[in-house]
């Protein structure tokens, strides 16, 4: 048997310590030693983090004495066999607040098992043991987990138990004195557990979250996959992210995007908690249980590519925000801005013309998950443009079949094909399976079989493996929507819903760069391809300290962009490292990248529209 204890030992220190036991029957069977290590990555976030380094002291004792080590690389260690029960001490550094790997301090403890437990090779087949010890001086904290309880109490520390190490490294621990929801969705016990000082509204908050995982559990057919589902949420000022695991997620939010008491309307800000709830929930199905066969299984000493992150994450970014408005816990009219608001990140990145989402998702090791100043030219995202795909391909599929079929239905196939079916699941989904799927979903619809299959692989290419713009305005006039582009009027100008749209009079300048102002200067952060800042010389890095010849400010550009027209010039003065340089801008008109969402004359009343939001059903 293989028995980890986790102790918050040294909160003030940040400090985890683990004891790894290998009983000597265990320890005999393997006879050319012990080999342990620890994962470089974590699945659902596609970058190398080494976790390995945080492991600040480790030492191996048998029978007594102490066990020689050696490293064999940066997360591996190696023990010579031996006859004795093997005790191995190791302490990891949790000073990272994130959903990533492992924090620790008097407030809380939250820890991943690829932060925290080093594998046995040879083992990973075997069940592991847990058990969570509690810190020596807090007093009251409680547990949340998904791991399963093998003697603890609910909330309890105490044993718990994992099938196997890829089991027990995808349920995160959080503990300390969080607060607690409780609900049922589908007859399964749900949990969402909130660290942090905040003031929500937990009642309303598990009402909504009921809502949300009962229409996803339907969804894909009941039963649901788990037995027990766990929201650790961690709230701070103004974090926001999360990160999927097969029953649990770990999530940070801005403490302001929780509903507070005596709320009743779905803010903005609560709007984009119940999204990230609802996205992570989704992958429940979509990428923890259905995954690409290159993560079947996973090898998490180094990168593993594939194309297919645009249909885990993409897909499961369309399906976020549209089950909200599905269940009816925002209006179509707040989804329809959701939407504007994806097409214009979409929209306004040239990075959009140079790599295919394919590529996106390929490269996400070193491109996406390494993003520099020059990422909105390179770089399209699989997320956001994801979602533009999935919405095509969902009127495609539709329309391909006269409303008779849609990507709901290529969903539950996948599911049924490559999550409930044992052998599907181990093999996982092939990276050009996705096609064949929608070839077979559409094949009883269509006149032509070979028209139709040409009809899907053009799709695909353009979609996936071309730079070439997506047919937006057909998919969403297929849906009852128009889209228009228009200028952006200002910075918080994202895209939105508007009820007609009336095109601009003017158009605003834009001087084709992203700043923020510190310290009385203008620091330029982004330089768009093309723009007017690019086109003068200026870099990302610049520090803008005159414009025409008066000290440089957000008011003083802002009132500048407002009172010029497209053609004039800006005398710009600015620091490149310690040298003062002058450049002339000449100001462009703004890009027509804003999208502005509305309906089509008698959306409302179509059949189409209303199936696609679930209109009727409310
Ligand atoms: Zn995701």
């Amino acid at each position: 048997m293989i028995h980890y204890s986790i102790t918050p030992a040294n909160p003030s220190a940040h400090i985890f310590e683990v004891v790894l036991t290998l009983n000597a029957e265990r320890v005999k069977r393997l006879p050319e030693g012990i080999t342990l290590r620890l994962p470089a990555w974590i699945p659902g976030s596609y970058m190398i983090r080494d976790f390995a380094k945080n492991i600040v002291e480790f030492s191996a004792v048998a029978n007594g004495e102490p066990l020689p080590y050696t490293r064999l690389d940066k997360s591996t260690w190696q023990l010579p066999a031996s006859e004795h029960t093997v005790v191995i001490k190791y302490a990891v550094y949790a000073w990272d607040l994130s959903v990533r790997s492992a924090h620790l301090d008097q407030t809380h403890g939250f820890f991943n098992g690829t932060s925290t437990f080093l594998e046995v090779v040879g083992c990973a087949d075997e069940a592991h043991r847990v058990t969570l010890l509690p810190p020596h001086q807090q007093k009251g904290w409680k547990v949340a987990t998904s791991l399963a309880r093998n003697g603890a109490e609910r909330y309890g520390f105490g044993d718990y138990i994992a099938k196997n190490y890829d089991d027990l490294i995808d349920h995160p621990v959080e503990m300390g004195t969080f607060t607690l929801g409780e609900f049922n969705a589908c007859g399964v016990p749900h949990v969402m557990a909130i660290t942090g000082r905040h003031e929500a509204d937990m009642a309303r908050l598990c009402k909504d979250l009921t809502t949300i995982c009962e229409y996803q559990i339907k969804f894909f057919g009941e039963p649901a996959p788990v037995a027990e589902y766990v929201f650790m949420t961690t709230v701070t000022g103004d974090a926001y992210g999360g990160l999927e695991h097969r029953a649990s997620t770990a999530l940070m939010s801005a403490r302001h995007c929780l509903p507070f008491a005596g709320q009743t309307q779905a803010t903005d800000d609560y709007i984009s908690f119940l999204g990230l709830c609802s996205h992570e929930y989704f992958h429940t199905w979509n990428i923890k249980r259905i995954k690409p066969a290159v993560f079947s299984p996973f090898d998490l000493s180094t990168e593993q590519h594939t194309e297919l992150l645009w249909a885990f994450e993409g897909i499961t970014s369309y399906y976020d925000d549209l089950v909200l408005v599905r269940t009816g816990l925002i209006t179509p009219e707040q989804y329809l801005g959701l939407l504007a608001k994806t097409i214009t990140r979409v929209q306004s990145g040239a990075g959009r013309c140079k790599q295919a989402i394919a590529e996106s998702s390929f490269d996400a090791w070193t491109k996406f998950y390494k993003q520099d100043e020059n990422a909105p030219n390179a770089i399209v995202s699989y997320y956001t443009k994801g979602t533009l795909v999935a919405l095509c391909l969902d009127a495609f599929i539709q329309s391909h079949s006269d409303g008779q079929t849609g990507l709901d239905d290529l969903m539950r196939t996948l599911w049924q094909r490559y999550g409930l079916d044992q052998k599907g699941a181990e093999q996982g989904v092939p990276e050009h399976e996705i096609p064949n799927l929608v070839w077979a979903q559409l094949q009883p619809f269509a006149q032509s079989g070979e028209q139709l299959r040409e009809e899907v692989k053009a799709f695909f290419d353009m979609a996936l493996y071309s730079t070439e713009a997506l047919p937006l305005k057909e998919s969403l006039a297929y849906f009852g929507v128009a889209l228009h582009f228009a200028p952006k009027q200002n910075e918080q100008d994202t895209g939105h819903y508007i009820e007609q749209y009336v095109p601009p009079q003017t158009t605003p300048l834009s001087i084709g760069a992203r700043w923020v102002e510190k310290n009385a200067q203008l620091h330029i952060t982004h330089v768009f391809d093309a723009g007017s800042a690019q086109l003068a010389g200026l870099s990302a890095g610049d520090v803008l300290v005159a414009i025409d010849g008066l000290r440089a400010s957000t008011a003083s550009l802002t009132r500048a962009l407002k009172h010029k027209l497209a053609g004039e010039q800006l005398q710009i003065t600015s620091f490149r490292r310690d040298e003062l340089m002058t450049c002339t801008l000449i100001l462009q008109e703004a890009p027509h990248d804003s999208a502005r969402l509305s309906w089509l004359p008698q959306a409302r009343q179509s059949s189409v529209t209303k199936t696609w939001l679930a209109l009727t059903q409310k």
